[in-house]
């Protein structure tokens, strides 16, 4: 009998059990597709204890009791096809652990439908990549204590270790786990964003070359921008083609996809009236690079008068070091604001300082300043909008003389920065005391009698504007 479970043999799958197994697990797996289960026994599988099973009556009979069963299939309705297929064979008090990026909000779904049933139910979040999934992700479990207590062992074996521990925690109730995944997400458009665009500057006002420009990002990851995503971009800078010998960046086309979590992200922020204009724009890039055709026409029916300006390329590139930076500290700290308020709102109970430590390893938004952010909210738990911080607000003050003339001179040269301009607008926004949407207010009610409050009384109001 095996101690695991695992159905889905994708990358994800395949490497997650050849990690489990490593770890001195012994794994059952199982695929729709026998032929991938094969593949994957003949080409991947070495002295694992990993044994392939062909149908899923034998899968689940080959599992101790309580049996865990991890799934890494495809999100969406493949979840609940799958899980309907093996819940006759399951026993109450078994446990079933989905791993992909399932919405928030179907993990609370199946939670329910399977408590009524005796199952035990985690979503956990997994990050990293395959090659994370291999040699320790980034493990954000969420669902009931008592289920987590189940596999709390296997999966802090097989998560990344940090100096700050092992990168898995129990995230919270229900489905905590997958919300605080579909955001991490929404964070990593947001900074893989940004970083486009400072590489834009880069490569069209400073007329440098992937070569010169991985150069200057290799010198950032050396530094406080240090994370991931800057390493896999210093790297793919200096990556040249085989066939052609060019910089395999350049030979890329420029329309950029996705598989929704970004999205999910805004929806929900919208949803719950939190404010993440650098998350949702990274979104809206990713849909405006999808209309090339339309951009390529365009382009040619305009004329672009460039200014003619001193460069000082070493000014520049100090700023940008600075605007990115601002910036992904502004998507971080929208990121965990939302996080904060659907803690309350689902009653997740999330402790975001955790939630930063096992995002300090394995993820793809692994990086240095979550340190930082980490002590911002060790100082004060309550600060969950982190600009409430003393060191929040100098940190982005010392920053904003680079941000604000960077993103002009963007402008000069017609270039979008639609990240690194929200994440101006948005600390503008709440540092101003007095924002025009009193106007809002007067619009509102002028058309709809919608009411407004005032600054010198008490009280709901309401005037007829044409006849005053
Ligand atoms: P995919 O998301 O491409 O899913 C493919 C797997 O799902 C295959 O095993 C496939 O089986 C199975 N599947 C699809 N539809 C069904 C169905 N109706 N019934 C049964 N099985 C089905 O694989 P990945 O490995 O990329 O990802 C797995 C999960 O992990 C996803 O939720 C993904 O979002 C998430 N994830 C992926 C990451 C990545 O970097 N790829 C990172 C983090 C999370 P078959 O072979 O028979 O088609």
């Amino acid at each position: 009998m095996n101690e695991i479970g695992l159905i889905g043999l994708a990358v994800m799958g395949q490497n997650l059990a050849l990690n489990i197994a490593r770890k001195g697990y012994s794994v059952s797996v199982f695929n729709r597709t026998s032929e991938k289960t094969q593949e994957f026994m003949q080409n991947k599988v070495k002295d694992e204890q990993i044994k392939p099973y062909y149908d899923i009556k034998s899968f689940v009979e080959s599992l101790k009791r309580p049996r865990k069963i991890i799934l890494m299939v495809k999100a969406g309705k493949p979840v609940d096809d799958v899980i309907q297929e093996f819940l006759p064979y399951l026993d109450k008090g078994d446990l079933i652990i989905d791993g992909g990026n399932s919405y928030f909000k179907d993990t609370s779904r199946r939670i329910k439908e399977l408590e009524e049933k005796g199952i035990l139910y985690l979503g956990m979040g997994v990050s990293g990549g395959e090659a994370g999934a291999l040699h320790g992700p980034s493990l954000m479990p969420g669902g009931t204590q008592d289920a987590y207590e189940m596999v709390k062992d296997v999966l802090l074996k097989i998560a990344a270790q940090t100096e700050a521990g092992p990168c898995c925690t129990y995230v919270g109730n229900d489905s905590a786990g997958h919300f605080v995944k579909m955001v991490h997400n929404g964070i990593e458009y947001a900074i893989m964003q940004a970083i486009t665009e400072v590489y834009d500057v880069l490569r069209k006002v400073l007329k440098l070359s992937p070569e010169e420009i991985g150069e200057i990002f290799e010198k950032w990851n050396n530094g406080e921008l240090n994370s991931f995503l800057m390493e896999i971009s210093y790297k793919i800078m200096k990556c040249k083609d085989k066939e052609t010998g060019k910089y395999l960046v350049d030979l890329i086309l420029d329309e950029a996809e996705q598989k929704g979590t970004g999205k999910w992200t805004s929806q929900t922020s919208l949803d719950l009236g939190i404010p993440t204009p650098s998350l949702n724009l990274a979104v809206e890039a990713r849909s405006l690079s999808f209309f090339k055709e339309e951009r390529v026409q365009l382009a040619k029916r305009v004329t672009k008068i460039y200014p003619e300006i001193d460069i000082d390329k070493e000014k520049i590139i100090k700023d940008l070091e600075n605007a990115l930076l601002f910036s992904v500290f502004a998507s971080f700290s929208q990121g965990l604001w939302v996080i904060s308020e659907a803690s309350k709102v689902f009653e997740y109970n999330i402790d975001l300082s955790e939630v930063l430590r096992i995002w300090k390893g394995g993820c793809i938004i692994r990086a240095k300043i979550l340190d930082f952010l980490r002590d911002i909210i060790k100082e004060n738990k309550e600060n969950v909008n982190l600009l409430n911080s003393e060191k929040a607000l100098s940190f982005l003050m010392d920053k904003i003389d680079s941000i604000k003339y960077i993103t002009n001179l963007a402008k000069d040269f017609y270039l979008p920065m639609l990240v690194l301009n929200s994440s101006l607008d948005y600390f503008l926004s709440m540092i101003e005391e007095n924002l025009p949407a009193n106007l809002i207010q007067a619009q509102r009610d002028f058309f709809g009698a919608h009411t407004y409050r005032r600054i010198d009384k008490e009280g709901i109001f309401h005037t007829e504007w044409e006849a005053e």
